[in-house]
């Protein structure tokens, strides 16, 4: 199984995609976002840093980020593949992660990125809940995103919560943030040729992840 990192703009679903990939052959999903909102939570030295930075909608620091991702790389669950969610976000973070696989001998992989329109990605987050113990999205504003039990999840049957992120002003930005850091990626990646680029436009999950698995 290949590596893969999935480049999007915020709420352009690569979190849904990565768990239904990473249950389906049995790899885990790595994603920069849980790890840091798992410092939250564990109220860590770093944490209260996290929490200001996300809350504004800027960016974590590189130094932060690439400490959490090397600490997650080293187990040894990420020998058989793994998908990476949210990282790199920037051109230095991707030297530095250059870096880091050689460091730790693992493979880069191939490049996924979500095309998605700014629009339809703010109606995706204003209706997005998130569980609130192992990370799930739901979309409210469809049915077969939806749990089956209003306000719980149905992986894990804990509560389910918004985002401190997801408000408008704070997407807007992230979504701003993102053209501006991130999607100088698409370039770099495409020179490299590991890029492949799928459009979200209104395709339902399954219909992306049908054409993620060409790529594999
Ligand atoms: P996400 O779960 O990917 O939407 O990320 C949520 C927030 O976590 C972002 O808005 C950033 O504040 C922070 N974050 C996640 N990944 C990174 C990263 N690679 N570099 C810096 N900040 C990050």
């Amino acid at each position: 199984m290949k590596n893969i990192i999935f480049i999007a703009p915020p709420a352009a679903g690569k979190g849904t995609l990565s768990d239904k990939i990473c249950e389906k052959y049995n790899i885990p999903h790595i994603s920069t976002g849980d790890l840091l909102r798992d410092e939250i939570v564990a109220q860590s030295k770093i944490g209260t840093q996290i929490r200001e930075a996300m809350a504004r909608g800027d960016n974590v620091s590189d130094e932060i980020v690439i400490k959490l991702l090397k600490k997650r790389l080293t187990s040894k669950d990420v020998k058989k593949g793994f998908i990476l969610d949210g990282y790199p976000r920037n051109v230095n973070q991707a030297k530095a992660y250059e870096h880091l696989l050689e460091e730790l001998n693992l493979d880069m992989g191939t490049v996924i990125y979500l095309e998605i329109t700014k629009e339809l990605a703010m109606q995706r987050m204003l209706n997005r809940v998130i569980c609130s113990h192992c990370g799930l999205s739901y979309n409210l504003s469809k049915k077969e995103l939806s749990p089956i039990k209003k306000g719980i999840c149905d992986r894990c049957g804990a509560n389910l919560k918004v985002r401190i992120d997801d408000n408008e002003e704070t997407f807007s930005k992230r979504f701003d943030t993102y053209m501006l850091e991130t999607y100088p990626l698409i370039e770099y990646y495409e020179k490299e040729n590991r890029l492949v680029k799928i459009t979200v436009a209104n395709k339902n999950p399954l219909e992306i992840f049908e054409e993620i698995e060409k790529v594999f």
